[in-house]
């Protein structure tokens, strides 16, 4: 029976792609990006939140039917509102398998994959074969910095990110803007190069920082260290997409 655990449920999502959406959230993930505003979703198995109203549980198992069946209940009311079901994390190719068997057993409606990318090209592959839009995060161009930063290698990343251009799916490149890390100038011009070059052009989000990162930390037993600096504004120069042909919006 294929498994799989997933940390929050949010209905009636409006910003996790078009319409009225319902987002899983898939625990756990590899990457240790320091600015994650869902630390509760680092790691794979279900802990417990140390919060101000006491403890709770975060982190349930479901069977592929259970959540199919669960979130089947929803699909006339999202698809009515043009909108659907977001698989977001953590990182939901972590669980490939089982994102795979919900989807197969879902009424039809609109599948949105977000992701790092951070997975194995046959998981990504069998994936993107069941999801009908993708949200794939970029963060840092240079593999040095990504290794360092967020704890993984980027060639993997940009592995999948090539399969994906050379798909037919419609996809949305996500940069999250932190100050002076991922929004310098340099950076953004190299993803931009990068883009550039793909056989098929995404539209580009930019990310605003967002500064309530830190607050979920203490209660789930993590240390919160930005060692950038919150307060400085984070002002992307959107030439750096348009002059190469990329459609790049502030959300
Ligand atoms: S990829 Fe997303 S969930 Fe994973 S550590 Fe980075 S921000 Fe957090």
């Amino acid at each position: 029976m294929c498994t799989g655990i997933v940390f929050d449920i949010k209905e009636f999502a409006i910003q996790d792609g078009p319409g009225i959406r319902t987002t899983v959230f898939l625990k756990g993930c590899p990457l240790r990006c320091p600015w994650c505003h869902n630390p509760e979703g680092l790691s794979p198995e279900p802990e417990t939140l140390h919060g101000a109203a006491g403890d709770r549980i975060v982190g349930k198992r479901f069977t592929a039917e259970e959540l199919a069946t669960y979130l089947n209940r929803q699909v006339p009311l999202l698809v009515r509102n043009g909108g659907g079901i977001t698989f977001s994390g953590g990182e939901p190719l972590r669980q490939a398998e089982f994102v795979v068997a919900v989807c197969r057993q879902l009424l039809p409606v609109h599948i949105l994959l977000d992701t790092s990318g951070y997975s194995s090209a046959a998981d990504f592959h069998r994936v993107l074969a069941v999801v009908h839009h993708v949200y794939f995060d970029l963060k840092l161009m240079d593999p040095e910095a990504h290794r360092r930063v967020v704890g993984v290698e980027l060639a993997p990343i940009l592995a999948n990110l090539a399969q994906l251009a050379a798909s037919d799916l419609p996809y949305t490149v996500r940069i999250p803007l932190v100050p002076g890390l991922t929004d310098t100038a340099a950076n953004l011009e190299r993803i931009a190069d990068h883009l550039a070059c793909l056989p098929r052009l995404p539209v580009v989000h930019l990310l605003p920082y967002n500064r309530a990162a830190g607050g979920k930390y203490t209660a789930c037993g993590r240390t919160f260290r930005p060692d950038w600096d919150e307060d400085q504004a984070v002002t992307p120069d959107l030439n750096l997409f348009s002059s190469r042909h990329l459609e790049a919006i502030l959300v």
